[in-house]
This record gives C-alpha cells, sequence and structure tokens, in this order.
C-alpha cells in the first residue's frame, strides 16, 4: 500500500491570505510550509487501485501533480468545506465516481454538488467495506457539531488509520478499531499551548498514538501557526505535502 498526503493544511491553508508570519513567509517562498488542504491517496499493490480520501479544494493541483485522473473511490469523513469542495475538479475527467460516506455527511455533500452524478455508496459506521481490494472501516471521532469519521485501511498486511478532525475525546468502541496501526495520520492543527476543541494539537496527537500503539506517527491539518516546517520538524513529525510513505 501507498498513501500520499496530497493536502497537509487545515481549513485556512498555508500560506494563509495576507499573513506574514514565518510559517507563510516560507511557504510565500515555496518552502514545505506551503499547504495545501486535506486530502489523503490511498493505492493498493495489487492492482494499482486509488482512493481518495477527502476531496480538498485544492483536488485540481493534487491531482496534476501526481497525474491522476481516474480514481476507484472517495470516502467523505466529513461535510467541512475543506474536506469535500474540491470535488467538483472531476466534472469532465471522469464521468462517474464512487463515493462513500455516513448518510447525513453524503446527504449535505450531494446537496452541494447536485450538478454532479457520483455514484452513492451510503456506508454505517464499524462495517467494514472494500475498495479496488482494500478493506475500509470508518468510525466515529469527536470534531463537534459535525458528524465526522475518521478511517481504518487494511491491505491484508499492513494498516493506516487516518484520525481526520477531532479531538482527543474519541469514543471507546472507535479507539478498539484504532489500535496498533503501522501508520496513523493525526490531526494537530497547532503546536502545544494553543487548545481548540474540535481538534488535537501536537502534544495531544502524539499522545494518542502512543496509546493506541501507532509504530509510525505523522501530523496532518496544519496551520501556519507552527514555526516554518524543517524548524517544527525538529520538535514533532509533520507530515508534508505530496510525502509518499510506503508500507
Ligand atoms: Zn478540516
Ligand atoms: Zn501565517
Ligand atoms: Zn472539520
Amino acid at each position: 500500500m501507498k498513501v500520499t498526503l496530497l493536502g497537509t493544511g487545515d481549513a485556512i491553508g498555508t500560506p494563509k491570505i495576507g499573513c506574514k508570519c514565518p510559517a507563510c513567509m516560507d511557504a510565500l517562498r515555496g518552502g514545505r510550509s506551503r499547504r495545501m488542504r486535506f486530502s489523503v491517496l490511498i493505492e493498493s499493490d495489487e492492482d494499482e487501485g486509488r482512493v481518495l480520501i477527502d476531496s480538498s479544494p485544492d483536488l485540481r493541483w493534487q491531482l496534476l501533480k501526481k497525474d491522476i485522473s481516474n480514481v476507484d473511490g472517495v470516502i467523505w469523513t466529513h461535510a467541512h468545506y475543506d474536506h469535500y469542495a474540491g470535488f467538483g475538479d472531476f466534472h469532465r475527467v471522469q464521468r462517474h465516481v464512487d463515493v462513500y460516506a455516513l448518510k447525513d455527511t453524503m446527504d449535505y455533500i450531494l446537496n452541494y454538488l447536485y450538478f454532479l452524478k457520483p455514484v452513492r455508496h451510503d456506508v454505517l459506521a464499524y462495517e467494514p467495506f472494500e475498495i479496488a481490494g482494500m478493506e475500509f472501516t470508518l468510525f466515529k471521532v469527536n470534531h463537534p457539531p459535525a458528524e465526522t469519521v475518521g478511517v481504518r485501511v487494511c491491505d491484508g498486511t499492513k494498516s493506516v488509520v487516518i484520525t481526520s478532525d477531532t479531538n482527543l475525546d474519541i469514543p471507546t468502541e472507535s479507539l478498539e478499531v484504532m489500535k496498533n496501526a503501522d501508520l496513523m495520520l493525526a490531526d494537530a492543527i497547532m503546536p502545544p499551548g494553543y487548545n481548540i476543541s474540535k481538534h488535537m494539537n501536537a502534544e495531544e496527537a502524539v499522545l494518542l498514538a502512543k496509546r493506541l500503539g501507532a509504530k509510525d506517527l505523522l501530523l496532518t491539518h496544519l496551520a501556519h501557526l507552527y514555526p516554518p516546517h524543517e524548524i517544527a520538524l525538529k520538535k514533532w513529525p509533520l507530515g508534508h505535502d505530496m510525502m509518499e510513505i510506503v508500507l
């Protein structure tokens, strides 16, 4: 399985429009602090299947950079703009995209995307389903007030857990699903010292990964409030855009 972090930024993205902080200046100069909004690409070894977790408002450039014109499915974790708004970029690229989400999330997003006709798959939390030979399980997290799920992906040998947007107060049933991942991608919107009720900070995300026995951890969904990427990297395991991890 190959995991590509297509976008590691928060809803605002880095650079933030109008901001001149050190991370935004690094981003404006083309450094790794430059972060598109959240999408993750999962590719299977076997049949070169491709699944997109969330469809970032920056999806067009993400697909161009990876040279992707077809996916086997898109999974939406929740109905926040930064996680679905780029889906329209499939228009005239791929006619019928299979989309997967919980029912209420799906209703909300497809209302926004009324001009498109993706192939709808309503799925339930905690009930595994298969796309491109890989098993996906959605589990509820805590990102009030939006109904939000994280995603566990397993290809039979390795597993990846993506927390999506959440605070640390995750339901016990979900913690069971999240245990012992080979790789965890965790929401860590801000460095320690900031507390925001809908998200984890870096310290909390590191704590969660340790508690759940994750073998590897990358922090994602990052705001411009971190120091510039190369400096922040000395303290925290930050992901960066277009980073590829082979499992
Ligand atoms: Zn988000
Ligand atoms: Zn900034
Ligand atoms: Zn969100």
